[in-house]
């Protein structure tokens, strides 16, 4: 199991529908995945169909330790996709967690308690880099952060990673930072191409060679409730996230086996 967090402090820049996409996508390859919703936003869940009244058992409850992460999952309409919902409960969570006994480990332990029923974990992360993103990054192998093409696209960046530098060192050594993934990539813009290429030419290889092109169809699906790879496979925005599985898997290190021999 690998469990990737995908986090930007920044609000709009595509990280849940980098989660659902994505999600889905890696499912279609024949992963069995798991959301977690950590946004008391709650989106990604209402993207995936999930209904308010089906959130009993949510993201919170398991931070709080009343729940285990596979009582909280539930499954989605996307066969091998699961996720933990989110609630606006979760919104209080950040202030009542820093009463609790390891407060920056309680996604981490609550995870570990799932061995392997997914092979990938993925943490949608709300905006803001409070107790919510930490518990995210300290239970996360790797980090995936979606980057908006736009002109302050790198700025708030230097803030994230001095967070990463920071739970390496007092909580997480081995945090890695997966990819970059540009999002709502215009190609008739050219402060897109302009932006993109200084944000490769100061993070290298670290930024994922797919880009997600702005598509209306990705911001249309949430509202069917349904990922954008089952209300319109064939569109651009859909494919780039079938690509950006593909390049993510084979970023991805070995699975280890659930026991060592
Ligand atoms: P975040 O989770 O970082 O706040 P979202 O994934 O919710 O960001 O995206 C913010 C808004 O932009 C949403 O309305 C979403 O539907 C839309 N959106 C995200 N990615 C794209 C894209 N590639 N093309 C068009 N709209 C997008
Ligand atoms: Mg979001």
């Amino acid at each position: 199991m690998t469990v990737i967090a995908v986090a930007n402090q920044k609000g709009g820049v595509g990280k849940t529908t980098t989660a659902i996409n994505l999600g889905t996508a890696l499912a279609a390859t024949g992963k069995r995945v798991l959301i977690v919703d950590l946004d008391p936003q709650g989106n990604a869940s209402t993207g995936l169909g999930i209904h308010r009244a089906n959130r009993a058992k949510s993201s919170y409850e398991v931070l709080i330790g009343e729940v285990s992460v596979s009582d909280a999952a539930i499954a989605t309409a996307v066969p091998k996709l699961d996720i933990v919902p989110a609630t606006v409960d979760l919104s209080g969570a950040e202030i009542e967690l820093v009463d609790y006994e390891e407060r920056t480990h309680r996604l981490d332990h609550a995870l570990e308690e799932t061995a392997d029923r997914w092979d990938v974990v993925l943490i949608d992360c709300p905006p803001s880099l409070g107790l919510l993103t930490i518990n995210a990054m300290v239970a996360a192998d790797s980090l995936l952060v979606p980057l908006q093409c736009e002109f302050f696209a790198l700025e708030g960046l230097s803030q994230l990673l001095s967070t990463v530098e920071r739970i390496r060192s007092r909580f997480n050594p081995g945090l890695a930072i997966l990819g970059v993934a540009l999002t709502m990539y215009d190609r008739r813009n050219r402060l897109t191409e302009q932006v993109s290429s200084d944000v490769r030419a100061v993070l290298g290889n670290v930024v994922f060679d797919t880009v997600i092109p702005r598509n209306v169809r990705l911001s249309e699906a949430p509202s069917h409730g349904v990922p954008a790879l089952i209300y319109d496979y064939r569109c651009s925005g859909s494919e780039a996230y079938m690509a950006l599985a593909r390049e993510l898997i084979g970023r991805l290190p070995p699975a280890k086996p659930a026991i060592a021999a």
